[in-house]
């Protein structure tokens, strides 16, 4: 079993240097996050991540969920845990007030959530999917609806999951088949009732608590094909009796549960919709803007992805520096054992693994810091601009930190040497549970796509152009900050450059290359992750020099936040010059090949 010791330090640092808590504290709406109750949100959530989400990890990928007559049971320990979480107030931290939640900003729930995650990604999806579902029902949502589910859900009494994919329908949603027929109800309201399957629903079903509220894409008997004709409902497991309060059980259920390579610990449910009268259906939003709705959740849906990409990257490094530390091997020119942290290339392992989990971190809080701004700003253009950056930026914290979790759990297995290959060990876990973080919420592929179509293209780059300002500002920074970040600030330079040439191309051959943006996008979406990473290290590292004058100084975590910063300039951003090369290369390399020569 891997210990796990929340990175508290390096989360505050995150916080106040790269994503400016300050100037979210600023905002009207979060007037109440002083520093204290930051401090004390950190500290507890890490308590509870710590001693009792954490130990679950590893029982819960050897057990599983199991499906027993009819009804998810979830992994040992779960149910309690989740008790103490709900008990805590954490589900309801930065829910809107009017609905019972605490107001706390998104930039605080970013560490709070990477905790979750980094304790156990397979129990940290409870949440998250209940936390998609009340951002669903809280946007569209009519006030009876929200009357009835909405507080539930939000101190996570009840839980909450978004059923989209069916057998036909994953990446294309326009493909779904559930059925929705309207009828009158008793009382003479209107509502539905919904008959179809849907894959792959996590946490689909279970007992953590007395309700589950589904919130599910279908098509309304004689809507329009395709994506137009959807719309979202909400599905209760069981519908509420005159008093508000769970009754009798609607027409969902759980078929099977799927057996997968990782997250054992999370149930992936086949679901199905009215094998006996019909689930009773309740419209969110209008009938055929179900996809509209959908879209209100995707940049956050998209962020807590990228975040787990982090917090399991997280995980992975803390078990690979403790065994680098403990295990001996070999020896040196006197016979004196050595451990293998001593050796060069397990150090440079172990540095692609922090350095890279660092500039993650860095990412994804800078980017809830935007959302604070975009949605809570005062100023309508400062509201504006804050949400073309968090625009930009989704599909590269999704793209590049869940790709990147790929290499930084396969380092681990690494570290390990054959003990990472053991399951004992944990190290396999971490690599199998992390497999998933590039296929959902919309492929690698699918956020490459994204990125270039919609980010770039649309605007003829116009959001980049403003994030590449802001990088050659953190240039002259480094230029200021004198030799110690001389190479830091080259590397940057480049990185910026290269990244620009690739943008240039993208849109010149626009027009002329039909295929140009599909073959050119993932390694654009590559690039863009290591060099926005590289700046961030790099805003770092000017930081941490500027407090490494003062007094009180935390020498130790300065110095080696600058050295990380150095590595990373030096190991990962010269990535970003073979991810320009291939974004250059002709279509043709990819498209020429016939399907039957593939
Ligand atoms: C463990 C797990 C949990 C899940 N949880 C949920 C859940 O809670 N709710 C839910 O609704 N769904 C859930 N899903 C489904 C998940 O979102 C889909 O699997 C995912 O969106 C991909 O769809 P697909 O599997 O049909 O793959 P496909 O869409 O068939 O894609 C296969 C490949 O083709 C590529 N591709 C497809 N279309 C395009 C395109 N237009 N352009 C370029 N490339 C393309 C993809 O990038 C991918 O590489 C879950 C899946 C798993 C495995």
């Amino acid at each position: 079993m891997t210990v796990y010791a929340a990175p508290i330090k390096d989360m505050h640092f995150v916080l106040s240097h790269i994503a400016n808590m300050q100037s979210v504290q600023e905002l009207q709406a979060y007037q109440e996050a002083s520093q204290d109750i930051v401090n004390a949100v950190v500290e507890e959530a890490a308590r509870l991540a710590e001693t009792q989400i954490a130990p679950l990890n590893s029982g819960a990928d050897a057990a599983g969920a199991q499906l027993v007559d009819g009804s998810v049971k979830p992994s040992p320990g779960f149910t309690d845990a989740y008790n103490s979480y709900v008990e805590g107030g954490w589900a309801s931290l930065s829910y809107a007030p009017e609905y019972g939640g605490q107001g706390l900003p998104d930039l605080l729930a970013a560490p709070v959530e990477e905790m979750w995650h980094t304790a156990s990604l397979a129990f940290a999806l409870c949440p998250m999917l209940t936390a998609s579902a009340v951002l669903a029902l809280s946007k569209h949502g009519n006030d009876s609806l929200k009357e009835q589910y909405l507080e539930k859900m939000v101190t996570g009494e009840w839980a909450g999951t978004m059923h989209l994919t069916e057998p036909q329908a994953g990446t294309d949603l326009a493909s779904i088949k559930t059925r929705a027929v309207p009828e009158t109800a008793a009382d003479g309201s209107q509502q539905y009732r919904m008959y179809g399957q849907k894959i792959f629903i996590t946490w689909g079903d279970h007992d953590m608590t007395d309700n589950v509220v589904h919130m599910v894409l279908a098509r309304v008997d004689g809507a329009p094909e395709g994506i137009h004709g959807l719309s979202l409902f909400l599905v209760p497991k069981f519908l509420l009796d005159d008093n508000g309060k769970p009754g009798t059980r609607n027409d969902v259920h759980p078929l099977s549960l799927e057996h997968k390579l990782g997250i054992h610990g999370s149930p992936t449910c086949v679901m199905s919709f009215g094998d006996n009268d019909g689930a009773v259906a309740y419209l969110v939003g209008e009938e055929n803007q179900g996809i509209r709705c959908m879209f209100t959740m995707m940049n956050k849906a998209r962020l807590e992805v990228g975040l787990q990409g982090l917090a399991i990257s997280e995980r992975a490094y803390q078990q690979g520096r403790a065994y680098a530390m403990d295990r001996v091997q070999g020896s040196n020119a006197q016979g004196e054992k050595l451990r293998i942290v001593e050796f060069a290339d397990v150090r440079r392992m172990l540095l692609l693994m922090k350095s890279q989990t660092e500039a993650m971190r860095a990412m994804v809080y800078l980017t809830a810091a935007e959302i604070d701004k975009a949605n809570h700003g005062e100023d309508p253009q400062a509201r504006a601009e804050a949400q073309a950056r968090v625009d930009l930026l989704i599909p590269v914290v999704k793209g590049w930190c869940t790709e990147t979790s790929q290499e930084v759990t396969s380092l681990n297995v690494q570290v390990h040497g054959g003990m990472g290959f053991i399951e004992e060990t944990g190290a396999a876990q971490h690599y199998r549970d992390a497999r998933i973080l590039t296929i959902y919420e919309g492929t690698t592929g699918i956020q490459a796509g994204d990125f270039v179509k919609r980010k770039l293209l649309r605007d003829n780059g116009s959001a980049m152009t403003s994030l590449l300002q802001d990088i050659a500002s953190t240039e002259a920074e480094l230029t200021e900050s004198g030799d110690a970040l001389a190479a830091v600030r080259t590397a940057l330079a480049e990185g910026r450059e290269t990244l620009q040439a690739s943008v240039d191309h993208l849109i010149q051959q626009a027009g002329s290359d039909a295929d140009h943006h599909g073959a050119a996008s993932f390694n654009m979406l590559m690039q863009a992750g290591v060099v926005v990473g590289g700046w961030l290290m790099a805003k770092a590292a000017v930081a941490a020099q500027r407090d490494l004058a003062g007094a009180d100084a935390d020498r130790d975590f300065l110095e080696a936040k600058i050295k990380t910063a150095q590595f990373y300039a030096a190991h990962v951003l010269p990535r970003a010059e073979s991810y320009k090369r291939i974004a250059l290369a002709p279509s043709d390399v990819v498209m020429a090949i016939q399907e039957e020569q593939l």
